[in-house]
């Protein structure tokens, strides 16, 4: 969504690609190899290492961006259960079961066999696939990710300047 953040660029940006898998075309596979592919989020469950892998197996680039696809971000807050026999079990019956402001009559984890299986942690992208660059923020300002990305297609994308990437 930070992406509908470029505004009126975006209409610049569209003229310049063309969309395969996307939230935008709702397609749910790829139909050709594509240069550039864009991922959010880190991965969290099998569905979400099934979709990294895919990016990966059909794109020249990929990119992560915001902070929950390069470290995991909020999500991430899961990994911090260490001194517990069952971590994620810990983790569910917190959200579940015994959380403060829970109502959940039934007492249940849902355990519906169509739910993707939830990982043991919450992993950055990078630590699942090889990523090529990374756009940092929470969420990244659509400045910077335009700036990204008319540089990525252009072929002039170097990296980033240390300054621009400071938050301080
Ligand atoms: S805006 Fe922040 S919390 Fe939301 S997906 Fe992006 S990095 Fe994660």
């Amino acid at each position: 969504m930070a992406i509908l953040d470029i505004d009126e660029r975006l209409i610049d940006l569209m003229e310049q690609v063309e969309f395969d898998r996307s939230p935008l075309t709702d397609k749910k596979r790829f139909t050709q190899r594509c240069d550039i592919g864009i991922i959010e989020g880190g991965c969290c469950n099998e569905e979400n290492v099934e979709v990294l892998q895919d990016f990966r197996r059909n794109c020249d680039v990929l990119v992560a961006i915001g902070q929950c696809a390069i470290m995991g971000g909020l999500p991430a807050m899961r990994n911090a259960i260490m001194h517990s026999d069952d971590p994620l079990r810990e983790c569910l019956e917190e959200a579940y079961i015994s959380g403060r402001y829970l109502r959940n009559a039934t007492h249940n984890v849902p355990n519906d066999p169509a739910l993707p299986l939830i990982l043991d942690n919450v992993y950055s992208c990078a630590e699942v696939v090889e990523i090529d660059h990374q756009i940092p923020g929470c969420a990244p300002e659509g400045d910077f990710i335009y700036n990204t990305l008319t540089k990525l297609l252009a072929g002039k994308f170097r990296g980033f300047e240390r300054e621009t990437i400071r938050f301080d």
